[in-house]
């Protein structure tokens, strides 16, 4: 069997990984960029850009939660990139860039033919044996495709492109930031984990400036808190799939509720809380967060691992209204909840506001450019000489170098999934061709649909790697 695998990013990384080579004749991986392997999130970039997430959850390896940590007590000096209130190494990003390079080179040594194109993929014929184009007119066929092009870029919400000293993209933060000068007011438009790194990196060198972070919500990601067995047992994807009737958002917060109630914690509490800290101040929040990174209370723990775990599947079988309701009204809190930031970013965001730094600032109306940027927000007018984006793209989106590919596979019977992505077949991950799943297509990363507004961490990528492996006919037996 000859596979094709576009894009070179962590999906692939966990691809190659799943594979057993026995069934695989030859292995052709396209990707314009270079190095591979690293994708978007992993690139060389400032040291202050750090992972997300701690270790057990950055494992490529589905199925084996140590893979990474191992790799990483062999790479770097015992307690280096540690994460004091976290209890866990939290490295750059660039360093784990570097694992799935390794594990990537790893999984390619076990091929009998492997070989490595650095073009964009513009498109896929179906006419016969699958055969892939690149841009430079290259053609390269094979039984199996899989595509892994990663998600979108950040939108340009306000139509700010061109102007002085807009960035529209902040990675490689290395290069954006360093047109920045010191003493300038800085804005970033947006309040996630990609705001978050571009405040702890500007504060990294040395930021003298003011810096307002502007949104419709004013609100910031929750912190991680020390990771912890929560032994859910109700909220999982055979707990629902057993459940009688038809799943609702009532009936899944039962479920959180029961489950919460076995430990003798309350959701309602629970909720609550959360509601509250929407309306508090984010530097509040900060303190407050900090201040319980090692609480015993497992309650929020247990929601955050269940939004990737039992919330993928449960999201298929809402009714549409009740997605609907979700999105409208809890998409915010929800991936907040689910995609906290670390405590060290925490600690660095806190310091900041404290000193009277950093600042923000909700209800984002609109931004005027002239001499430097006019924000209009909820309680005024801020002026900035700096304005960095980071409005995260919708989930699903599709990335601007794959459009040319997803319109030829559309123009053969491919179709968009209502909730963004192509349609795929929630078993296989199989792309679904003229309404039939088709065993030559698999997807895997985000441009996948069918799944909630979650964008796909490590775990939830390398799970759907393992599927598409299963699905292809190859998955390796560990
Ligand atoms: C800034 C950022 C930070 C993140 N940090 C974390 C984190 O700390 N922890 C975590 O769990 N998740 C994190 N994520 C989520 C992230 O999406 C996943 O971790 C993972 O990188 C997704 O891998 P991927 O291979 O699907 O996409 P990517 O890693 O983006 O790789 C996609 C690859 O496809 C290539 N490609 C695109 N179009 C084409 C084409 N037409 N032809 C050929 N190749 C193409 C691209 O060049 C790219 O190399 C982060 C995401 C972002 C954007």
């Amino acid at each position: 069997m000859d596979i094709a695998i576009i894009g070179a990013g962590a999906a692939a990384v966990a691809l190659l990984d799943a594979l057993d080579p026995s069934d695989v004749g030859s292995v052709t991986v396209l990707d314009p960029s270079e190095p591979p392997w690293r994708g978007r999130p992993y690139r060389a970039d400032l040291d202050s850009v750090l992972v997300n997430a701690p270790p057990e959850i950055m494992s490529i390896r589905s199925g084996d939660r140590e893979h990474y940590a191992r790799w990483l007590d062999g790479h770097a000096p015992p307690g280096a990139y540690s994460d004091e209130r976290l209890g866990r190494p939290i490295p750059p990003r660039a360093v784990y860039g570097r694992y799935l390079a390794d594990t990537a080179e790893a999984a390619l040594a076990r091929f009998a033919r492997a070989e490595i194109v650095q073009a964009a993929v513009t498109g896929v014929s179906l006419e016969g044996r699958p055969a892939v184009r690149t841009a430079d007119g290259r053609r390269y066929t094979a039984d199996k495709v899989v595509l892994c092009v990663g998600g979108g870029t950040p939108l340009d919400h306000y139509a700010l492109a061109g102007a002085p000293g807009f960035v529209a993209d902040p990675y490689p933060l290395e290069r954006t930031l360093a047109g920045v000068p010191s003493g300038k007011d800085v804005a970033v438009i947006g309040g996630g984990l990609t705001a978050v790194d571009i405040v702890a990196s500007l504060a990294a060198r040395g930021h003298t400036g003011r810096i307002s972070l502007v949104s419709r919500s004013g609100t910031l990601p929750f912190v991680w808190q020390r990771p912890a067995e929560t032994g859910i047992r109700h909220l999982t994807p055979d707990r629902l799939r057993s459940l009688d009737g038809p799943v609702t958002l009532d009936g899944f917060a039962d479920l959180i509720r029961t489950e919460l109630a076995e430990r003798g914690e309350s959701w309602d509490d629970l909720a609550a809380w959360i509601a509250a800290a929407a309306r508090r101040d984010p530097a509040a929040n900060l303190r407050e967060q900090l201040a319980t990174v090692d609480t015993a209370l497992l309650g929020r723990r247990i929601v955050q691992e269940a939004a990737h775990t039992a919330g993928p599947f449960a999201w298929r079988l809402l009714p549409a209204s009740d997605r609907e309701r979700l999105r409208a009204r809890h998409f915010r809190t929800i991936t907040s909840l689910a995609s906290p930031m670390v405590p060290r970013n925490a600690a660095v965001l806190l310091e900041l506001f404290e000193a009277g730094a950093l600042e923000a600032l909700s209800g984002i109306e609109k931004i005027e450019t002239g001499r430097g940027f006019r924000i209009t927000h909820a309680a005024g007018v801020r002026g900035a000489d700096v304005v960095i984006n980071a409005i995260n793209p919708p989930p699903h989106a599709i990335p601007r170098t794959a459009e040319p590919l997803v319109s030829s596979l559309l123009d053969q019977g491919a179709a968009q999934d209502p909730d963004g992505g192509l349609a795929i077949d929630p078993g296989t991950g199989r792309l679904v061709m003229r309404g039939r799943a088709d065993s030559r297509l698999s997807v895997v990363g985000d441009l996948a649909g069918g799944g909630p507004f979650l964008v796909s961490g490590v775990p939830g990528v390398a799970a759907q790697a393992s599927r598409a492996a299963r699905s292809i006919g190859g998955l390796r037996n560990r």
